[in-house]
């Protein structure tokens, strides 16, 4: 079992080196059931612990540990310390979405694109004749606003 100091609401778990796995106090007996240990990822520390889960040895972060939510969503600490696994401090890694759809402005037939591209106007229609189509009717629509502004001018003079 690992030494550890609690200070009101927060607990500090005590790893070597002096580094402290810092918890809500709540989760204090969970955390002690298990014997937590000191790792160092690409200069990164985290706190884990060798567990047996479902009859195999697996190695469990804190902060995975100590998160509700579980499946396959990546746990991370929202001030990036990942010693610091206070209830407030654990959140889940949203991704973005890199792909969305978008509705033909021709037909209305749904596709898929990359989100920049869509952002960027680039994904207006679906396939090369709706494309065709689209580009037919913005000549229309201009030459139709010629013949109002001929319209117009004819009036006026
Ligand atoms: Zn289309």
């Amino acid at each position: 079992m690992n030494n550890y100091t609690v200070n009101g609401n927060i607990t500090a778990v005590h790893l070597k080196y002096g580094k402290d796995l810092i918890i809500n106090t709540a989760d204090l007996d969970k955390v002690l059931d298990h014997r937590w240990y000191l790792v160092m990822v690409r200069k990164r520390m985290y706190a884990a612990s060798n567990m047996i889960i479902k009859g195999k040895a697996t190695v469990v972060n804190a902060h995975r540990f100590l998160h509700k939510g579980h499946g396959k969503d990546k746990v991370t600490t929202v001030d990036g310390d990942a010693l610091n696994c206070t209830r407030a401090n654990l959140t889940l890694l949203k991704k973005k979405p890199r792909y969305a759809e978008y509705a033909c402005s021709i037909c209305g037939t749904l596709k898929t694109a990359r989100v920049d591209s869509i952002r960027a106007g680039k994904n207006k229609c679906c396939s090369q004749e709706c494309g065709n189509e689209s580009r037919r009717r913005g000549v229309a629509k201009r030459m139709e606003a010629k013949k109002h502004l001929h319209q117009r001018i004819s009036v006026v003079y």
